[in-house]
């Protein structure tokens, strides 16, 4: 068993997720298995009741863990799936170290730092890495923060539990340009380095994140501050187009080899075929469409970030560049629908609160009317009920008990084991469940089987008792739980591509295996694109 750990030094957002998952991609194309997790030092228990601006997206596991995005780029540049287990917050530690004080596991001790902090961190490495050859633990911040310490100082220890031959220790960096000198600096990464040595953690491979390229001398002089040999100095330059060049990225750089030799591992050649592959269509792809996605996150690099992703990802099925262009639903609510104007496709993905509902419910009639390709994800599935019951079965007060308590038309409603519920971590419908499709629908088509499995966020669903009232209306039912009979697809028959699913379909979309449902769409915006002029660039 061999562990690699990822820590990350100077400033956060480096990148060190996608590092971590970017390694994790070079080693399974040697023929390795490999796991990710991370370690999160703050406090909540999970990021589940955050809000967008502090946290970005939450992302869920099959297993209805609420994580953070980083599990994302996790499952999306590796082949296996994660559970609970691979994210660990000192909330979570904390609760559970004090659980079992409370039930005597202690008895007689002073529960403290060292060791029974670090020993709970320490237990949830080895239980991360059971049944693969590989882990990687990406510690969340920056070194010097005061609630990192406890995780670095497990870190520690487990190297000296576990032998320097099977750890390896991985810090990303920030190498900055300062313009008026003309130079990149090498100092903040030696005094982040500085701070790890200090705690007992000497890393083995730099990774560098730099806008130029790092020179010969430069990499001399990291290597002699930082104590890392000169070949282990990774130079990580802003990728081009894509996030998933960074595994060719790295590649260059022979991060992998450099892993595989430290940690001894036996492997198979390096076969980069599938991530060229991936590359070669992100960068000369044969289409192009707009798709416009409407929420209210949207000067927020990561509230999406899954939707995104995934949207890239049925481009890449596809064949097809996909510009994606970001519409804030209160803009449309003050300007109307000309921003929509030209679109390829439109996507209304999940949400919570009255915020902007109305001008997503504006956006899905645009594409209901115009005929455009429409995917609704979660929320977005039931603004597009609202809207079609509001437009096409004149119930002209339909809402979502959510935001209308009170609406004679609530096609919208609390699902029944939602009811009385008042805690709000971790309380929602989480994780996947089971679909059945109905023949003859675009899912069906999409998914070319009658069942899957899809994760869950959500408190609210499609009301049955407007069922029949809507199936003569147009409105057709794609998929359903076949426990609960909740509705999980909803689909316009006459309509070129119109699918709503109260599910996240964005959480099990791969570069190297797109999402059926994404990849639909694109091509649906492909065609529908075909048959309108070339809309105007933006
Ligand atoms: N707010 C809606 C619900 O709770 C939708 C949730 C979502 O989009 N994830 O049902």
């Amino acid at each position: 068993m061999k562990y690699i750990f990822v820590t990350g030094g100077v400033v956060s957002s480096l990148g060190k997720g996608l590092t971590a998952g970017a390694l994790g991609a070079l080693l399974e194309v040697r023929g390795l298995t490999v796991r990710i997790q991370k370690f999160d030092p703050y406090l909540n228990v999970d990021p589940g009741t955050m809000n967008p601006y502090q946290h970005g997206e939450v992302y869920v596991l099959d297993d209805g863990a609420e994580t953070d995005l980083d599990l994302g780029h996790y499952e999306r540049f590796t082949s296996g799936l994660l559970g609970r287990a691979n994210s660990l917050t000192s909330g979570q530690v904390y609760e559970a170290v004090i659980a079992k004080e409370r039930r005597g596991d202690y008895l007689g001790a002073t529960v403290q730092v060292i060791p029974h902090v670090t020993d709970e961190i320490k237990g949830r490495i080895l239980k991360g890495a059971e049944g693969v050859d590989v882990l990687i633990t990406e510690i969340g911040g920056t070194t010097g923060d005061i609630e990192g310490l406890p995780f670095l100082e497990a870190l520690r220890q487990f190297q000296l539990d576990h032998g320097r031959e099977n750890t390896l220790f991985i810090h990303c960096t920030l190498i900055p340009y300062l313009r008026a000198a003309g130079e990149l600096k090498t100092k903040p990464s030696q005094q982040s380095v500085a701070k790890l040595r200090e705690i007992g953690i000497q890393p083995d491979i730099l990774v560098c994140r730099t806008e130029h390229p790092i020179t010969t001398s430069m990499r001399n002089k990291l290597s002699l501050y930082c104590n890392v040999p000169v070949n282990a100095v990774v130079e990580c330059r802003d990728v081009e187009s894509s996030v998933y060049e960074l595994p060719l990225a790295l590649a260059g750089e022979n991060l992998d080899e450099l892993v595989v030799k430290r940690l001894n591992l036996a492997v198979n050649a390096r076969d980069l075929t599938v991530w060229q592959d991936v590359t070669r269509r992100l960068r000369f792809p044969l289409n192009r469409v707009r798709i416009g996605v409407v929420g209210k996150y949207m000067n927020l690099q990561d509230a999406y970030k899954s939707v995104y992703e995934s949207l890239i990802h049925g481009g890449i099925a596809n064949d097809c560049g996909v510009q994606i262009v970001r519409l804030d639903s209160e803009d449309l609510e003050r300007q109307g629908t000309a921003p929509l104007e030209g679109l390829d496709g439109i996507l209304v993905p999940g949400g919570f609160g009255d915020r902007g509902i109305e001008g997503k419910i504006m956006a899905v009639r645009h594409a209901r009317e115009n005929r455009i390709p429409f995917y609704g994800l979660c929320l977005g599935m039931q603004v597009a009920v609202i809207e079609f019951a509001r437009s096409v079965c004149g119930l002209e007060d339909a809402n979502s008990t959510e935001f209308a308590p009170n609406t004679k038309n609530p096609v919208i409603d609390i699902m029944e084991t939602q009811k009385g519920v008042t805690g709000k971590g971790g309380t929602m419908r989480l994780g996947a469940y089971e679909c059945r499709l109905q023949p003859g629908t675009h899912a069906f088509a999409a998914y070319g089987s009658d069942t899957v499995f899809e994760r869950h966020r959500h408190r609210f669903e499609f009301n049955g008792a407007y069922r029949e009232q809507f199936a003569k209306a147009g409105l057709r039912i794609g998929g359903v739980n076949p426990a609960t009979g909740l509705v999980e697809i909803v689909e316009i028959a006459d309509h070129p591509w119109f699918v709503g699913v109260q599910y996240h379909p964005e959480f099990k979309s791969k570069p190297t295996r797109p999402h059926p449902l994404f990849s639909a769409f694109i091509k649906a915006a492909v065609k529908n694109k075909k048959s309108s002029p070339t809309p105007p660039t933006a």
